[in-house]
Parts: structure tokens; sequence; C-alpha cells
């Protein structure tokens, strides 16, 4: 039997209405799935591999409730979504924000799935989170919402079941008081969040992780064309743990650092930030406007996107589907041949099209990012034998899984023209192994 894309796509939207995200990241990936699937492996559709793939091993919804400064009552919803255990225990972040939703967390947890798997580390996947906002809250009231968000969670989660880890929103400190409840219910100090501190079982690497991969990526991209970062100009847009890294690694690998962001605007610095720079920018916090009084070089502004500015290479880090149709024209009109996307599901599909019909290069967030969570993956392992690696290994690791993750890319995406489709490359490297374990597995 073989599948056919649109009645699949019209079977996942009846099951799942108002679930825009998830359905979206379904699209992207089972546009490549599916002819793939119909011409190398007919017999998994009788075995319904990717029915079965796009539904959630379980989705737990709880009651979160919190004393605020004031003494009085907060209530928020958090989740965990169990993807997918196929190929390890689930594992995947936990993102804080109050646009934290059903659709948000299981596009997420379903694109953990391929990412998980393309980094050759044995992860299942998973995601989770509330719709708490920790903006403008006191740390007391942070280190409460934790603990009463551990106190459900933790029968969920285990270091042999599921590992949740940081996300917006989410990290070292708040994986902190989730890690010191769980502790304390359990009575056991067990390897059962990453993105610890280093004194307490963390990694060293794991906050550089995803923007330090997300460049080895990009290196990838352009050794394989003969090219380096020398004379190239960098779009970055967000300004937390992912772009922060993203843009630092940048500068030591030779490229110009342009642009960074925030939910209030976009700060641009022609002149390019040096380290020192970036160092201003980590002290200021949210208050990325407070540049421009210390160097004359910066512009805030409150109505442009880093897209706006011509650059080589545009690295979207900060969220979901900031990067439109209209965006993706302005930067290929500007010369922009290069996209990476630091954050998860950055670019609409309407912008990925784009991009591919004008050949730019583009690689997805589940390649590109991947970084994280296979440092993530070496914490469990520190954790498991009990050591604790240095900071030249763990990033010599990084280093290698990244090269390995672009090579899988290069092996499944090559087209006859010889341009490499990043995103079929991904999507069909990541499903592979998942699918077949699935198999193995029966129907489970
Ligand atoms: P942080 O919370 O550290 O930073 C997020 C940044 O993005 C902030 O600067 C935030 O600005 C900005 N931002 C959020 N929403 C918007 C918006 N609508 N418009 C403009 N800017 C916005 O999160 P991370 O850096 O950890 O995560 C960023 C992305 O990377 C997410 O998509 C995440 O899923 C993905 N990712 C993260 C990994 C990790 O290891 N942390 C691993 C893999 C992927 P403000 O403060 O104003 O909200």
């Amino acid at each position: 039997m073989s599948l056919n894309f649109k009645n699949f796509i019209k079977y996942v939207t009846d099951k799942n209405p108002n679930e825009p995200e998830f359905l979206q990241a379904v699209a992207e990936v089972t546009e490549d799935l599916i002819p793939y699937i119909n011409e190398k492996h007919p017999t998994w559709n009788d075995l319904k591999i990717l029915e079965r793939i796009v539904e959630p091993e379980r989705v737990i919804s709880f009651r979160v409730t919190w004393l605020d400064d004031k003494n009085v009552v907060q209530v928020n919803r958090g989740y965990r979504v169990q993807m997918n255990s196929a190929i390890g225990p689930y594992k995947g972040g936990l993102r804080f924000s109050p646009t934290v939703n059903l659709s948000i967390l299981k596009f997420l947890a379903f694109e953990q799935v391929f990412k998980n798997s393309l980094t050759g580390i044995p992860l299942g996947g998973g995601k989770g989170g509330s719709d708490f906002d920790p903006k403008g809250k006191s740390d007391n009231e942070i280190m409460r919402f934790c603990q009463s968000f551990m106190t459900e969670l933790f029968r969920h989660v285990g270091p042999e079941t599921d590992v949740p880890a940081g996300d917006i929103g989410v990290g070292e400190r708040e994986v902190g008081y989730m890690f010191g409840q769980y502790k304390r219910i359990q009575n056991h100090f067990a390897g059962v969040l990453t993105g610890k501190g280093p004194n307490w079982g963390g990694s060293y690497i794991r906050p550089e992780a995803t923007g330090y991969g997300l460049l080895y990526f990009v290196q990838c991209i352009l050794e394989n064309l003969d090219e380096d970062f020398s004379g190239k100009t960098i779009a970055i847009s967000g300004a937390g743990n992912v772009a922060y890294y993203a843009a630092e690694k940048a500068v030591n690998l030779g490229g110009k650092v342009i642009t960074l962001s925030n939910s209030s605007g976009c700060l641009h610095d022609p002149e390019g930030f040096s380290l020192e720079k970036l160092h201003h920018v980590a002290s200021l916090g949210r208050e990325l406007a407070k540049y421009t009084e210390t160097y004359k070089s910066g512009q805030f502004f409150t109505d442009k996107k880093p897209w706006d500015f011509a650059c080589d290479i545009a690295l979207p880090c900060a969220t979901q589907n900031e990067l439109d149709e209209q965006d993706a024209k302005t930067l290929v009109k500007n010369g922009c041949r290069f996209v990476a996307e630091g954050a998860n599901m950055p670019s609409t599909m309407e912008a990925i099209k784009y991009f591919h019909k004008s050949k730019v290069h583009f690689a997805p967030g589940k390649a590109a990012n991947a970084g994280g969570v296979a440092v993530s993956g070496l914490e469990m392992s520190q954790n498991w034998i009990g050591q604790q690696w240095t900071s030249e290994k763990v990033d010599g690791r990084l280093k290698g899984i990244m090269e390995n993750i672009h090579k899988t890319c290069v092996k499944y995406g090559k087209e006859e023209d010889g341009h490499i489709n990043y995103l079929k490359g991904a999507n069909i490297g990541g499903f592979i192994k998942v699918g077949s374990a699935m198999k193995a597995q029966g129907l489970v």
C-alpha cells in the first residue's frame, strides 16, 4: 500500500484540529518521508509507522499551583509530551512562556524525535513546559513555581525514562530548582535533568552547545563549497542562550555579526559585534536598546527584523515562525546565500520553499541546532559513568557530532544537480533509525 501526502495531512488535521504548529511540523517532515517510504520501505505503510509516529506515546497535562510574593495563589498549566521512545528514553527541553500550548509542545516534541536520532546518541523525543511567564518574577517566585512543577512531573521522568532539559525561559537556575525538588522527593541524586551546573552533575559546554554546534554545522556547509567565514556578514535573531553563543562562535571563526534581537526589537551594529561588545550585550539582559548608550555604532529599531539588513548568512535563533516568505524574499534580494536555524522551526513553510527555489543553502533546526541535545546526551553519559569530561573533550565530541549530522544530510539530501537539500536529508536521515526500531519492536 502506498501513502498519499494530501490524504495523510487530511488524516492528521482531522485528528488534531486547532494545532497549527504541530500540523506545520508534520507537513514539513512527511512531505519528504512519504515518497521515500513508498519507494524504499512500502511495507512500513502496512505497519502504519507514520500514523504511529505522529501520535505521542503519552501526553501529560497537570495543574501547577504556587504562591507569589504577595501571597496570592497562582495557577498555571504544566505539560510533558512523551512523543517517541523507540531508540531511547524521551529527551527534550522544558519551555516556560505564556505562549506555551499543546500544539507548540507537540511540534517541538515531534521535531525532537528526528533531531535526537540524527545525533547518533540513543535518545527518544519529548518536550514539555508551562504557560508560566518567568519575566518579571522574583527568584523566590521562580523557585516556588519550579518546585511545584516538579512535584507533579517527578513521577513521569527518570534517568532511564525521560530526561528533560532547558528551552526558552528555562536555564541553569530553573533546572537547579527542579533538580533540587526531584532529589528531595526521590531521595536520589540522579541525572534526571540536563543543563545542570558544572559543580552538581552538569557538563561543560552545555550552555554553549546549541550556538557553537550551529556554527560548526555552517562551517561544514561552507567547507563543502570550499568557502569559509572570512568576510561574511551574519544576521542573528534573538539574544538568549542560542543566539549569544552562536554570535560568540561566529566572531571567533572570523565572521562579522551585525544583528541581535529580542521581542522588543532589533539591534544593528554595522561595524559588527566584537567579543567585548557581546559581553556588554549579555550584561544588558533584555534592555538591548541601552547598547547604543555605550556603542555609538549601534542602532536599535522597534520596527525592524534582522532579516531587513543585508547579510551573507542568516541565523534565526529566537522562536518559531519568526522568518516568513516576505523576510525570505528580502534576504535573497540582499544577497543572503545561507540560512541555518538555531531556533526550532523559525522559518515558515513558504519561506523554506522560497529558499529552496532560490538555491539558498538552508539548514533546518533539527540538524543545525542538534548540538544542544547532543551535549545533553553527553551529560547523561558522564552522569552514568560518574565522570566529568573537560571542556576540550566535550567541544571536540560536539564538533564531531555536527560533522556526522552534516554527512547524513548530504547522504540523503543530495539532489541531481549536486545541490544539498538539507531539510530532506535531515528528515530522512533522522527517520530511518526510528522507523526501523519501531518496526523491530512490534505493535507498541
Ligand atoms: P532564551 O529564552 O534563552 O532566548 C530566547 C530569545 O529569543 C530571547 O532573546 C527572546 O527575547 C527572543 N524571542 C522570543 N520570542 C521572540 C519573538 N517573538 N520575537 C523576537 N524575539 C523573540 O531561549 P533559547 O535561546 O534557549 O531558545 C531559542 C530557540 O532555540 C527556541 O526556538 C528553542 O526551542 C531553540 N533551541 C534551544 C536549545 C537550547 O539548548 N537552549 C536547543 C535547540 C533549540 P525576549 O527576552 O524579549 O522574549
